[in-house]
C-alpha cells in the first residue's frame, strides 16, 4: 500500500496548534521576493499618477530609447533582457530622469520593476568622471542593499567608470578613507555612521537620495528617524525618491517627511480570486487519516504540481517524513533554512524538479503559486482566536484574476472543525466547498 507501515498518530489536532512559533519578517519576505522574481509580475491595472507640480513631466515612454540614455547604459539595459519598460517604469522613468529633477513616491507590488527603475536613474544621473559619492540609496537590510547593488553592477557593466559601494555592517572601511564610488547603497544605521561620525563622504554633493522598501523601513525600529536625519543633511535640490510595495497611513506620513512636493505614482495590485478554483474538503479524525486521504489523492496530485500547507512545523515535519518513508519525492520549506536556501528550494520546485512542496504558512509568503495545480491545506489556516484566517486561505489558494489558471484545492479538516469550512464558504460566497470522503468507498 502507499501508506507503508503505520505509526501511532499524534494526539493533538492540527487546527489546535498555534502558529506563534513562526514570526513574520517583512525584510525577509522582501528579500525572498527579490530572489524569486526573475521576471516581471504581470498586472492588468493602469498606473495612477498624482502630481502636485503642474510643470512636471507626465508622459509615459514606450521604449528605453526615448530616454536618450548613454549608449553604454542602454546596452546594459538590453543585455539584462529588458526589451520594453514595465508599467511602473514607463511612468516613473521620465519623472526620474527629468531636468530639473523631480521628487517621486512610487508604490507597486514587488516584482513590477521599481528597483530596475531607480537603479537606471542612479546610473544615468551620476557623473562617472567625478570620483565622489553622488547617489545614496537606503534599504532595510544588508542583503537587500547587496541585491540592489547587484542590479546596479549588472546594468552598469558597460559604464566602466561608475562604481558602487556598500554602507553595511561588516564592510570595513579604514579611517581617513574618502569614498570614490559614485553610488553608495546601505542600511540607515551604517549610512548614518559613514555620513556623520566617520565622514567618509561629503553629503553636500549628493544629488540623488533613494529610499527603497519604505514599508519595511518604517517597520524597523529607528530606521525612519535615521533616514530622516540623513535626508535633512542633504542639499535642498537633491532629488528624493521613495519606493514601497504597500501604502499604509503611517507610511504616507513618513514618505511626505522625506519627499517634498512629490509626484506620486501607484500601480494597484492584481486581486486574488477563488472563482476558477474548485475546492473540496475531507473530514478526518487525525493526521494519520489526513495522510490517508492525501495518499488517495496522490495519484492525481502528481499529474501537476502540488503545494501542501501545514499549520505547524511539527505537522510539516511529520508529513514530509511519512511521505519520504513511503518513497515520495517531496521538497520542504522550513523556517530553519536561510533565505537563500529557501529561494533555492522554491526555484527547484518552480523548475519542476520536485512535484510536491510541503511548507508552513510563514515560509510560503511570497511564493507565487500560479503554476501549482493543486493546493492542499493539511490544516485550515486559523488565527489566534481559532477563527478561519480568510486572507491566508485566499493567499494560498486564490489566483490573480486575469492571469490565473484553473486550480484545485483540498482541505483536510478535523472533525470538530467542520464549522470552519462553513465560515469560509460564507465568507467567500459563490465559491462552495464540496465534501469528500477521506477513504475511497469500498468497491462491492
Ligand atoms: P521590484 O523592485 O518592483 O520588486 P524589480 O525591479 O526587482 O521589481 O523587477 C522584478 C524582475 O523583473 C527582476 O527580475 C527584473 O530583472 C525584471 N525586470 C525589471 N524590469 C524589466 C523590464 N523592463 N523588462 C523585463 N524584465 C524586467
Amino acid at each position: 500500500s502507499v501508506l507503508g507501515h503505520r505509526r501511532e498518530p499524534p494526539h493533538s489536532s492540527e487546527d489546535e496548534e498555534s502558529e506563534e512559533e513562526e514570526r513574520e519578517d517583512l525584510a525577509e519576505s522582501s528579500l525572498l521576493n527579490k530572489l524569486l522574481h526573475t521576471s516581471l509580475v504581470e498586472n492588468s491595472h493602469d498606473v495612477e499618477v498624482l502630481q502636485q507640480d503642474p510643470s512636471s513631466p507626465l508622459f509615459s515612454i514606450r521604449t528605453f530609447e526615448e530616454l536618450h540614455l548613454k549608449k553604454e547604459l542602454l546596452q546594459g539595459v538590453y543585455t539584462m533582457g529588458f526589451n520594453r519598460p514595465s508599467k511602473i517604469q514607463a511612468n516613473a522613468l521620465p519623472i526620474l530622469m527629468a531636468h530639473p529633477p523631480h521628487n517621486l513616491i512610487a508604490q507597486s507590488q514587488s516584482g513590477t520593476g521599481k528597483t530596475a527603475a531607480f537603479v537606471l536613474a542612479m546610473l544615468s544621473r551620476v557623473k562617472g568622471a567625478e570620483r565622489y559619492p553622488q547617489c545614496l540609496c537606503l534599504a532595510p537590510t544588508c542583503e537587500l542593499s547587496l541585491q540592489i547593488g547587484h542590479v546596479a553592477e549588472k546594468m552598469g557593466r558597460f559604464c566602466n567608470d561608475i562604481k558602487v559601494t556598500y554602507a553595511v555592517q561588516g564592510n570595513r572601511v579604514s579611517a581617513g578613507t574618502v569614498l570614490e564610488e559614485q553610488i553608495v547603497i546601505g542600511t540607515p544605521g551604517t549610512m548614518l555612521d559613514w555620513c556623520f561620525k566617520r565622514r567618509l563622504l561629503n553629503m553636500r554633493r549628493i544629488c540623488m537620495f533613494v529610499l527603497d522598501e519604505a514599508d519595511v523601513m518604517i517597520d524597523t525600529q529607528g530606521f525612519s528617524s535615521q533616514s530622516i536625519r540623513i535626508q535633512r543633511a542633504l542639499p535642498k535640490d537633491c532629488q528624493m525618491l521613495l519606493f514601497s510595495a504597500t501604502f499604509k497611513e503611517t507610511l504616507w506620513k513618513f514618505a511626505l517627511q522625506i519627499v517634498s512636493r512629490p509626484i506620486i505614482i501607484k500601480l494597484r495590485q492584481e486581486e486574488l480570486t477563488l472563482t476558477n478554483i474548485r475546492q473540496y474538503y475531507f473530514v478526518c479524525r487525525n493526521w494519520e487519516q489526513k495522510y490517508e486521504a492525501l495518499c488517495n489523492l496522490y495519484g492525481s496530485i502528481t499529474i501537476g504540481q502540488a503545494m501542501i500547507f501545514c499549520q505547524t512545523r511539527r505537522s510539516a515535519d511529520w508529513l514530509s517524513m511519512k511521505m519520504i518513508q513511503d518513497g515520495h519525492q517531496v521538497a520542504m520549506l522550513t523556517a530553519e533554512l536561510s533565505i537563500v536556501q529557501r529561494a533555492e528550494v522554491i526555484q527547484r520546485f518552480r523548475d519542476a524538479k520536485e512535484k510536491v512542496l510541503i511548507t508552513t504558512n510563514v515560509c510560503a509568503r511570497g511564493i507565487d503559486v500560479a503554476q501549482v495545480t493543486i493546493v492542499v491545506n493539511f490544516g485550515l489556516p486559523i488565527n489566534r482566536q481559532k477563527q478561519p484566517d480568510f486572507e491566508t486561505y485566499l493567499h494560498r489558494i486564490g489566483r490573480a484574476g486575469r492571469f490565473g489558471k484553473r486550480g484545485i484545492a483540498f482541505n483536510m479538516v478535523d472533525s470538530h472543525s467542520v464549522h470552519l469550512v462553513h465560515c469560509i464558504e460564507e465568507h467567500f460566497r459563490e465559491c462552495p466547498l464540496f465534501p469528500c470522503s477521506p477513504v475511497p468507498p469500498v468497491q462491492p
